[in-house]
């Protein structure tokens, strides 16, 4: 039963956007939030029902970035703030709001996503906390592309870096860079420097981050002196990852170098659904953290202690509906 409550799915459907109004498509998705449930229409209504699905969350068109942070986000930083591992992740094809619900618009308060409102969460805590108790925050902003962990906030010159595991530590990625950070704004200028970098060396932007995945790792340590006169110190990660789009790269006919990508970026997001699944499960002897280095690298913040939300992203129209479907067939084995 623990298993069950550390591990949350939610759904987040986007709005139609104008091209898609402009094309008339018809809406192919409707909620019902507070049974947390979403029906999808399939194309041919008159032969088939609509097919029906229940998940933890389910987030509307009009919902709000606040919304989706209080109640899907907000328990995940605060037990990381106890010095607990969590993870939340952005799932479905690309298009459908992955980078919305994580990063949003970060200028604009009201759109802020996860990110950026972790951000405040983390140090409105701090700075509400007695005198007695003290914090270090660090952050690092790393990338997966081709299986490969390449470090967002070092201009390129680190790639290919090694996952490692300590017995004092944990997991480990040898190499990154990790930044000392004392505010809100600091982080952001972190995270700005990190998506320039992402950019670096790619012709196309939307290509690129379509088809690696991001995560925006925030460490926080505590210590404070208990009652017995000794220091306790604690340490929560909170792991923030914008996941490549699902959307199946190997139907599109790619050869070569891009099949190879397209069969690294399957592997990573179905052995990442088979690692929630059998910890889901909680009857599994084994899972199976080690068939993907996204995984792997985020092995002592999947299960254990450690929660976890995935948020599955699915866009509204009708033309999208076999990778809805895939979407939410995705989301709701991980449940
Ligand atoms: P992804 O990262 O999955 O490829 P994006 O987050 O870039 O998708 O979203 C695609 C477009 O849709 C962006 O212009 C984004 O601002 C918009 N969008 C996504 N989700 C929402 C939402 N919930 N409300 C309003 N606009 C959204
Ligand atoms: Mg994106």
């Amino acid at each position: 039963m623990e298993e069950v409550e550390n591990v949350r799915v939610v759904v987040r459907v986007r709005p139609m956007n104008e091209a898609e109004v402009q094309a008339n498509y018809e809406n192919a998705v409707e909620v019902d939030s507070a049974k947390g449930s979403l029906s999808l229409m399939p194309p041919n209504k008159a032969s088939e029902p609509p097919k029906v699905f229940t998940f933890d969350l389910v987030f509307g068109p009009d919902s709000k970035q606040v919304d989706v942070y209080n109640s899907a986000a907000r328990p995940i930083v605060e037990n990381v703030l106890e010095g607990y591992n969590g993870t939340i992740f952005a799932y479905g094809q690309t298009g459908t709001g992955k980078t919305f619900t994580m990063e949003g618009d970060r200028a604009v308060p009201e759109l802020r996503g996860i990110i950026p409102n972790s951000f405040a969460h983390i140090f409105g805590h701090i700075s509400r906390c007695e005198d007695n108790k003290n914090f270090l925050v660090r952050v690092s902003y790393l990338e997966i592309y081709n299986e490969e962990v390449r470090d967002l906030l070092m201009k390129g010159k680190r790639t290919n870096l090694e996952v490692r595991e300590r017995a004092d530590i944990g997991v480990y990625v040898k190499d990154l860079s990790a930044y000392v950070v004392n505010n809100a704004d600091d982080m952001d200028r972190i995270m700005t420097v990190g998506n320039k970098n992402r950019v670096v060396g790619w012709t196309k932007m939307n290509e690129h981050s379509s088809r690696s995945h991001a995560i925006f790792m925030i460490t926080v340590e505590s210590s404070e002196r208990g009652v017995d006169g000794q220091q306790h110190v604690r340490m929560g990660k909170l792991n923030l990852v914008d996941l490549a789009g699902s959307e199946r790269q190997s139907k599109t006919g790619a050869t070569g170098e891009r099949f190879k990508e397209a069969t690294k970026i399957n592997l990573s997001l179905s052995t990442l659904g088979n690692v929630i699944s059998s910890l889901v499960d909680g009857k599994s002897t084994h899972i199976p953290y080690r068939d993907s280095k996204l995984t792997r690298l985020l092995m002592d913040s999947l299960g254990g202690n450690a929660r976890t939300v995935m948020c599955a992203n699915v866009g509204p129209a009708n033309y999208n509906y076999e990778e809805t479907l895939s979407t939410l067939r995705y989301a709701n084995r991980a449940k």
